[in-house]
């Protein structure tokens, strides 16, 4: 299994500057917490890397020239806002203004948080540069883009035949591919990013979007190099024997349903498709929907502050929305971990355990006949388990079975906001009132 710290982008440029720092330096603390975090939370990988990586950018630059030569990459200029105090194009993140649909402010040039439509940055209403807040003029810049529409009818043909696609993202897919599919923007007027390697494209770098997703063939290029058998990637990409499968969510259906596999067919290099690709529906937090910008959420550092790695684990895993939306709440949190895990997951492998030597010495015993004192006792130890009627043991001895793991205190969580809170919860909310750092 691999994954990485997606790292580039405009986000992370835009972030760097405000800080004062570099975005490498920036990535680099970002990294440091998402590898500890991930140890944390008892996640093991096989490759868990980086998109700053030597071995991912080099990929991703040859794997662009690759599809330049096929023909599946052309120029065009675009209108972009520019700051001529900063003397710089300002795409995605770096500009903000209102939005033309729900007139929101502000809005980012990518993407309006509040109705949640992907925007383009000269679409801004009111547009204003996000470093200095000046009016952007709007001007030409050159472009390049991934010719995704001359894939139309592989990429039907793709998810029409793939028997493995859930049934979201099938049917999602197939809407796109009917709708039409446009042209792929490929490069960004970014300093911070994998160098574009087209022909008169120097000041220019890859997308973030367009190169991320390479890292899943990148990462297993570079856990077979740090295993010192280089070409044993081969055997996971383009042996057809060999199947993978792909864990999102659905907003990313069209990335790793279309793009993805379109990119993989422009390369003619005989790349596997993805050959699962599950896509789970959204899980909400208390009827709200996940947000980093409005601070909606448990930020995964203060996740293990408030609780156990093993009870996230637990609930997050139950909770996944497989067929349909589900919603976090702390009651439910709390009730799966004291009632599902603890009562009966964890009592039924504690009693298995303890209750494993006695049996093995009774079925020892009853190679022998047994006596009428034995059959008397076995008798009064299966009463209470008889006459139990409700889902807690009402026999003394056996009570503390009940309590092997700790539970979550009922009144840990508040839902009442004119009670005070406790100490966990309240530092919570502290902290979800002081500005976090913004990641993509
Ligand atoms: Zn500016
Ligand atoms: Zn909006």
């Amino acid at each position: 299994m691999v994954s990485g710290s997606d790292e580039h982008g405009a986000p992370i440029e835009v972030e760097a500057i405000k800080r004062k720092i570099t975005p490498r330096q920036l990535t680099n603390q970002y990294h440091r917490v998402f590898t500890r975090s991930i140890k944390q939370f008892n996640i093991q990988f096989d490759n868990y890397t980086r998109t700053e990586s030597p071995v991912h950018k080099k990929f991703v630059q040859e794997f662009y020239r690759t599809l330049d030569k096929n023909g599946y990459v052309f120029k065009q200029n675009i209108i972009l806002p520019y700051c001529e105090n900063d003397k710089r194009f300002l795409p995605d993140r770096f500009v903000e203004g209102e939005c033309p649909y729900c007139h929101y402010i502000p809005a980012r040039g990518d993407q309006c948080d509040n109705c949640g439509r992907v925007l383009d940055p000269k679409d801004l209403l009111n547009p204003y540069c996000v470093l200095d807040h000046s009016t952007p003029i709007m001007k030409e810049s050159a472009s390049w883009f991934f010719d995704l529409p001359k894939l139309s009818d592989q990429l039907k043909k793709y998810v029409e035949e793939n028997p493995n696609l859930p049934e979201n993202a099938r049917n999602f897919s197939l809407s796109w591919i009917r709708d039409g599919l446009k042209p792929r923007s490929l490069t960004r007027d970014l300093a911070w990013g994998i160098p574009a390697p087209f022909e008169g494209a120097q000041d220019k770098t890859i997308y973030v979007w367009m190169e991320a997703v390479l890292g899943y063939i990148s990462a297993v290029k570079e856990w077979a190099e740090k295993n010192k058998k280089p070409s044993q990637w081969k055997k996971y990409w383009l042996d057809p024997a060999s199947r993978n499968i792909h864990f999102i969510g659905k907003d990313n259906i069209p990335f790793h349903v279309i793009v993805f596999p379109g990119l993989l067919l422009a390369s003619h290099e005989g790349y596997n498709l993805p050959w699962e690709v599950a896509s789970t529906e959204y899980i909400q937090f208390e009827g709200q929907r996940f947000s980093k910008s409005q601070k909606i959420g448990v930020w995964i550092d203060e996740a293990l502050e408030l609780e156990d790695a093993e009870y996230w684990r637990y609930a997050i895993i139950s909770l996944r929305p497989e067929q349909r939306d589900t919603n976090f709440t702390w009651e439910e949190f709390e009730r799966k971990i004291n009632t599902e895990l603890n009562d009966v997951v964890g009592n039924f492998i504690h009693r298995t355990i303890t209750r494993r030597p006695r049996t093995s010495s009774t079925i020892s015993k009853r190679r022998q006949p047994l006596s009428e004192r034995e059959r008397t006792m076995a008798l009064l130890q299966d009463r209470p388990r008889r006459s139990r009627t409700d889902s807690r043991c009402s026999c003394p001895d056996r009570r503390n079975d009940w309590n092997t793991a700790p539970t979550i205190p009922s009144n840990n969580r508040n839902t009442n906001p004119s009670q005070p809170l406790p100490r966990k919860e309240a530092k919570l909310a502290t902290r979800r009132g002081h500005q976090r750092e913004t990641w993509c």
